[in-house]
């Protein structure tokens, strides 16, 4: 990695199981590889271009009790944050609602900064959480929302990724 100057810290976090490290090794590697590693905290550094800048970015895959333990460490460390819930699993949406709501709180975070990212809608038949609940709480606390598979749709992750870290280093050079 060389020191491009421009650098950013991304935090995904969501459930158990929705999908965080199989997203995260899309977006990193372009690949599915079906089963992940479930260690607490891995934090990834890579040099990636966007928008025609290359920026130093740490991707911390985090461990969904990291969340519920105290996040306020890991909302002090990230300018961007991706959400995970998986459209299977009603669980998984409840815990984005609330860790929005608790985001919404600290103030932190420009809600363009964050995304909601809902994964797995290539299980329709196993479907839990209807595309317009997640479009609704996404409006209404104004972040990004993809719905997306971590499977077999590369662009929809790459775009939801690219998207977010634009934005965070939007805002980072207006500060
Ligand atoms: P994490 O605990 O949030 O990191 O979840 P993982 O990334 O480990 O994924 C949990 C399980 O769901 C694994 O067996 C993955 O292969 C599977 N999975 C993740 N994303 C998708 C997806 O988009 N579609 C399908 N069918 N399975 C997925
Ligand atoms: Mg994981």
């Amino acid at each position: 990695n060389t020191d491009t100057g421009l650098s950013l810290n991304l935090a995904v976090v969501g459930s158990k199981g929705a999908g965080k490290s199989a997203i995260t090794v899309r977006f990193l590697t372009r690949r599915f590889i079906g089963e992940y590693a479930s260690q607490a905290d891995v934090c990834i550094n890579r040099n990636i271009d966007v928008a025609g800048r290359i920026a130093d970015v740490h991707v911390k895959d985090t461990n969904a009790c990291d969340w519920l333990k105290g996040p306020s460490a890991l909302i002090g460390w990230s300018t961007a944050i991706a959400i995970i819930y998986s459209v299977t699993d009603k669980k998984s949406f409840e815990l984005a609602t609330y860790i929005l709501s608790q985001l919404n709180i600290t103030k932190r975070l420009e809600a363009d900064n964050v995304l909601l990212l809902a994964n797995k809608c290539d299980l329709e038949h196993l479907r839990q959480v209807s595309r317009d609940k997640g479009k609704e709480l996404a409006m209404k606390y104004g972040t990004q929302f993809y719905e997306t598979s971590a499977a077999n749709d590369l662009n929809g992750v790459q775009h939801a990724f690219e998207r977010l870290l634009f934005s965070a280093l939007s805002s980072q050079e207006c500060k």
